[in-house]
């Protein structure tokens, strides 16, 4: 399902609000990181903005950048909290590329211990995406 930013909240907000379950693993005064609900890595989390005024990373660099550089920050530090040393950070970004929810958010995709497996490196994006 694709939804678009509008007058409905999107479903990271609803989720960020407790209207929807999903437990929050980390979090800042502007930043919240969850599980995704359909991993394609053994460590799947999701980056997201408290606010949902940006639709994707584009206008997110362009509005705010101190806001995308602490994405990136909370995405290590979540990243080194979930075992992993090594990580792929993957904004998908419009329709085409895979983009389904329109409230920025980073894909944290990583494998505990050392690096990626060469399974994830070779196949394992979120769907939509192609290296
Ligand atoms: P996108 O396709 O927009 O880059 O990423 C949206 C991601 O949000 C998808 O990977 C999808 O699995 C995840 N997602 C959608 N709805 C929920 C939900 O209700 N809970 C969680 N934890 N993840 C969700």
């Amino acid at each position: 399902m694709t939804e678009r930013v509008g007058t409905e909240p999107s479903v990271f907000t609803r989720i960020l609000r407790g209207e929807i379950p999903s437990e929050i693993v980390l979090q800042t005064d502007d930043v919240f990181v969850i599980r995704d609900i359909a991993p394609q890595a053994p460590v799947h989390l999701l980056v997201i903005p408290k606010t949902d005024e940006h639709p994707d990373v584009v206008a997110l660099a362009e509005r705010d950048p101190r806001l995308l550089a602490e994405m990136v920050e909370v995405a290590r530090v979540a990243a080194t909290q979930a075992g992993a040393t090594d990580f792929r950070l993957i904004f998908n970004t419009g329709p085409g590329a895979g983009q389904t929810v329109f409230h920025v958010h980073a894909h944290v995709l990583a494998n505990p211990g050392t690096g990626l497996d060469e399974a994830t490196m070779a196949g394992g994006m979120p769907d939509g995406e192609e290296a």
